[in-house]
């Protein structure tokens, strides 16, 4: 009864263990996307207060930086960058060098050259002649002389250099990675963006837009793939660890109470192979004999 063992056990274990692995990677896809489009729809309908302020449209604990203005090749974009735990909102809006004069500088009150990154600086509190809102925003910001965040993200979509589409809000989910996003686009006359003809979004599903702060609403589907690929492999790994860690669990089970570990047969009465060895007749792995189980 000492022949080698077939390639057949073996083999099986392998496909085992594939089986396993795209398990796993198609589990950690859906994670986060599932995650992502729930976030989505929490946006739109509203969730337990504590959760979501209705009010601003916002997931509660949110952090917010000054807007700023970034000068870039295509002229002058003013940023806003809303961020939470679970949600990135960066609006990116064209403003004129009229505009800029009139009210954007109250508005969006430090202005940034493109990939620079600018300290918060107490001293801009002082030259600011915005509203008191965002005076108070300004000063809890700089108080804390953190980082502007100057670049827009690359998820981010940008308005044209021209035309009518003049600010394009992006509402990225996820956690930790924002995977999933939609757009919301904003129209209006060329010559005085403040006067919005109408608005549009990427987002399924028509749910009430209370404008003005937040045109991205509905549930987002477009992926940004960097972070989906890289947040389905880090879910799948914790998939693939365990559905690892349950069958080490039940082989360890089956190993103590006399069965074979691969396939749970009792190998009560089998005859060893080899010392301390036997050989499962149901599928062929050969198991190490414990004393009791004899
Ligand atoms: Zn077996």
């Amino acid at each position: 009864m000492n022949r080698p063992a077939p390639a057949r056990s073996s083999t099986r274990q392998w496909s085992r263990v594939l089986r396993r692995g795209i398990y796993s990677l198609v589990l950690g896809a859906f994670v986060p996307i599932g995650l992502a489009a729930a976030l989505s729809w929490g946006r739109c309908v509203e969730f337990p207060r504590r959760w979501f302020n209705w009010e601003t449209g916002s997931w509660t604990g949110k952090q917010l930086q000054p807007n700023v203005s970034i000068e870039g090749p295509l002229g002058r974009l003013a940023m806003q960058w809303d961020s939470s735990p679970v949600l990135d909102v960066v609006s990116l809006r064209r403003v004129t060098e009229k505009e800029w004069s009139e009210w954007g500088l109250a508005q969006y009150p430090d202005v940034v050259r493109v990939p620079e990154l600018v300290r918060a600086d107490l001293s801009v509190r002082e030259s600011l002649r915005g509203e008191a809102a965002f005076q108070s925003r300004w000063t809890a910001f700089a108080d804390k002389g953190k980082l502007l965040r100057s670049r827009a993200p690359s998820w981010a979509s940008r308005p044209p250099g021209e035309g009518e589409l003049v600010l394009i809000e992006t509402a990225a989910y996820g956690w930790p990675l924002r995977v999933l996003k939609n757009h919301g686009r904003v129209f209006a006359d060329p010559a005085d963006t403040l006067a919005i003809t109408r608005m549009d979004t990427d987002g399924l599903g028509t749910f009430k837009n209370p404008w003005v702060a937040h045109p991205a609403w509905g549930i987002a589907w477009i992926p940004i793939w960097p972070a989906l690929l890289a947040s389905s492999a880090a879910y799948g790994v914790m998939w693939f660890s365990l559905f690892c860690g349950g069958a080490l669990w039940r082989s360890r089970r089956r190993r103590k109470q006399g069965r074979c570990t691969g396939c749970g047969y009792d190998l009560a009465g089998v005859p060893d192979s080899s010392p301390h060895l036997v050989r499962c007749p149901e599928c062929d792995l050969r198991n190490v004999r414990l004393d009791h189980t004899r």
